[in-house]
């Protein structure tokens, strides 16, 4: 946002290229002072605005909506949960703790399930039918194409117990890729999920998308700027180590939105999640606390371990995780 003061003359206002235009600017001391830090995302308020140059100085920093830590990105409105599944194979329980971590920064979020094609066959949603392996005998492919649909639709309908609706791709053979830059669409979006499930992939693919080439030359530009910043004495001055300050960049996307250039976590540390905060991020426990309102729990703190009046049972598949994330919680909470 440029201060009205520094808006570019009136007869320069209707010029096309002042809308989506790219300021080099540098940090009021006074927010250095009060260590107001500007983070990439952030919505800012720019003065002294030297349209010829593009350059300006950052004023003020408005409130953000969220804030992560890891990339450091201001405003993040939706979370990409990135897995595989296979190299490496889907597992329950990775895939539970990064979940928990998702839920609970608040922050919107979609399940993604790469490598579909590596499920032994074709994927699922188009016509034809391809058997990868050569194979000679008809009834072998058959239950091979079996196997496939029934594993795909198998964890479609186990993720959907446990309260989520997950998004089937592979950014090898291209499936399911529009569907996934739709829910991308409008949105500042960070990628998350363990190694080698294909977050770079996924990042490179949406960067070399053809229409964004033009956009991408400006984000060349300023990657090349923030090198000549040398970040590495920028971070010894604040006492910080080198690999504290990590670039990130934000790609515009081609229907609007904005994408972080290097993936999130990939460890979930869950030092959010507490032990009272854990149910909450559980779909399966949260909707049986809303759908029986107004019976709740009889005990306030209930863990859901067994109390007298728990309305919580241990009937469904991920209640033994969430047991084992309560008791890695609690011995964390022991030795703070
Ligand atoms: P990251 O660690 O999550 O960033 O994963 P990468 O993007 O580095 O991908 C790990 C490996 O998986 C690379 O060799 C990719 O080429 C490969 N890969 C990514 N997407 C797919 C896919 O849809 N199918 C297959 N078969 N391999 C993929
Ligand atoms: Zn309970």
């Amino acid at each position: 946002i440029v201060d009205s003061a520094a808006e570019p003359p009136a007869n320069d206002r209707d010029s096309s290229d002042k809308a989506g235009t790219h300021l080099l600017c540098v940090v009021r001391a006074l927010l250095k002072k009060i260590r107001r830090r500007v983070l990439v995302g952030d919505t800012v308020l720019v003065g002294s605005v030297d349209w010829v140059d593009r350059r300006g100085m950052i004023e003020d920093v408005f409130e953000r909506k969220t804030e992560i830590i890891d990339p450091p990105v201001a405003n993040v409105d939706h979370l990409l949960v990135l897995f595989s599944m296979e190299q490496p194979k889907l597992e329950p329980f990775t895939l539970t703790r990064f979940l928990v971590e998702a839920e609970s920064t608040g922050i919107p979020f979609t399940l993604v399930l790469n490598k579909c094609e590596l499920v032994e066959g074709e994927v699922r949603g188009t016509t034809h039918i391809t058997i990868v392996s050569v194979c000679h005998d008809i009834n072998y492919a058959t239950l091979a194409f079996q196997h496939v649909m029934l594993t795909i639709s198998a964890w479609e309908d186990r993720l959907c117990t446990w309260g989520y609706e997950p998004l089937f791709c592979s950014i090898e053979s291209k499936y399911g890729l529009v569907g996934l830059e739709d829910i991308l669409k409008g949105q500042t979006t960070v990628i998350v999920g363990p190694s080698g499930v294909g977050k770079s992939s996924l990042i490179n693919y949406l960067r070399s998308d053809q229409h964004n080439e033009e956009l991408n030359d400006l984000y060349i530009e300023g990657v090349k700027w923030l090198g000549d910043q040398r970040v590495g004495e920028v971070s010894k001055k604040s006492g910080r180590g080198k690999h504290i300050t990590r670039h990130v960049s934000l790609l515009p996307l081609t229907g609007g939105g904005y994408l972080a250039d290097t993936p999130g976590f990939n460890q979930p540390s869950l030092l959010k999640v507490t032990k009272k905060t854990l149910d909450d991020a559980f779909p399966e426990i949260r909707e049986r606390l809303t759908a029986n309102n107004p019976a709740q729990c009889l005990f306030n703190d209930c863990l859901h371990l067994g109390e007298p009046g728990c309305i919580v049972k241990g009937d469904w598949e991920r209640y033994p995780y969430y047991l084992q994330l309560l008791d890695e919680i609690k011995i964390r909470e022991e030795f703070q």
